[in-house]
């Protein structure tokens, strides 16, 4: 199965990375308006080959996704100075249009996996761009809080002293300073959080969640201020997404795809969990919530409604 990431920075290129280590694809395609850039990247990654598995890999063009299932957005431009935020938006929904135009142009059937930041806002910015093309929004997936979910099993999974993939906990919502970790439904193994703590007397409290709370919320700043961006983490969490989608692993994962209606917030792109397969999204799940939890996500839902009919209404 092949793959084409087009963005190929440090997501691109530590996804292309990741999905290589994971054998999760049998081709990966490069491709970077920094064309020297891209093939670089694919050089470099070809040559942990014999020490992995052999996949091909190569900077290429439009033209190599004519038998690609999947495409990474990874491509973005950078905040400049005395740009705002807005202005930026401008910038990334025109890359955007420019690499969906040229995608479908070549092969209309791929599955389009978004990482682009804010992802909730350019996902649906991509599928609206797509909709204009006759691509329906199921096509578009954007990787959301799946990296979220990620920090919170890897904190919550440290702290009780268990491997997270035993770790059943979803943050939902936006992937931003709105999303919301769902504390109430949490299972390790099949055993709710509270009977295992308890089981195994391991001191819980509500300082002991809020420090995990912020380091799951707070992870993006302070990765950044140590080392300028993040990018393994999303680059697993992109992986995965392929791996599942090649093999249709049919996984749980907190993608942000559009919703018809979230408590009353109706056409806003989010995540929740949802079952993912060969085919792509193949549906939300009904999770359980506590009231403040509910009352959390429709306010996520709201910011991030906001923040896209800013950019709409410009
Ligand atoms: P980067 O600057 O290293 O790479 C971006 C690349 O996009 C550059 O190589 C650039 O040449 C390329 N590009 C720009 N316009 C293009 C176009 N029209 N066609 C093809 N390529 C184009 O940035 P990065 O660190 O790789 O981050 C990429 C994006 O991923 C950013 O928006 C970042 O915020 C986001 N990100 C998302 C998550 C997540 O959880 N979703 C996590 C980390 C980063």
């Amino acid at each position: 199965m092949k793959v084409v990431i087009i963005g190929s920075g440090m997501v691109g290129a530590t996804s292309a990375y990741a999905i290589m280590m994971r054998k999760a694809a049998s081709d990966i395609v490069l491709i970077d308006a920094n064309e020297k850039r891209a093939i670089a990247e694919a050089q470099d990654i070809m040559h942990a080959f014999p020490f992995v598995a052999a996949t091909d890999i190569y900077a290429g063009s439009y033209q190599d996704l004519k038998d690609a299932k999947i495409v990474v957005i990874a491509a973005g431009a950078s905040q400049k100075p005395g740009e705002t935020r807005l202005m930026l938006m401008e910038k990334n929904a025109a890359i955007m249009r420019d690499i969906i135009s040229k995608t479908i142009a070549v092969n209309p059937n791929v599955i389009f996996l978004v990482a682009t930041n804010p992802v909730d806002v350019i996902t649906h910015i991509c599928i609206n761009i797509a909709k204009e093309f006759g691509i329906p929004s199921s096509k578009i997936i954007g990787s959301g809080t799946t990296l979220d979910t990620a920090r919170f099993r890897s904190l919550l999974g440290s702290y009780i002293g268990v491997d997270p993939q035993n770790v059943h906990a979803y943050v939902i919502g936006e992937h931003g300073d709105s999303e919301v970790l769902c504390w109430s439904n949490i299972d390790i193994g099949g055993v709710p959080l509270e009977d295992f703590i308890a089981h195994r007397n391991i001191e819980f409290n509500e300082e002991i969640k809020n420090k995990i709370d912020d380091g799951v919320r707070n992870a993006a700043y302070k990765i950044i201020e140590g080392k300028g961006s993040t990018y393994y983490g999303i680059a697993g969490a992109v992986a995965k997404l392929v791996e599942v989608i090649n093999r249709d692993n049919r996984a749980v994962l907190t993608v942000s795809t559009l919703k018809e209606d979230v408590d009353g917030i109706k056409n806003v792109t989010l995540s929740l969990p949802h079952l993912i397969g060969g085919d792509g999204d193949l549906g939300v799940l009904p999770i359980r919530l506590s009231v403040k939890e509910k009352m959390l996500l429709k306010k996520s839902a709201e910011i991030i409604k906001e923040k896209i009919d800013e950019y709409e209404n410009k």
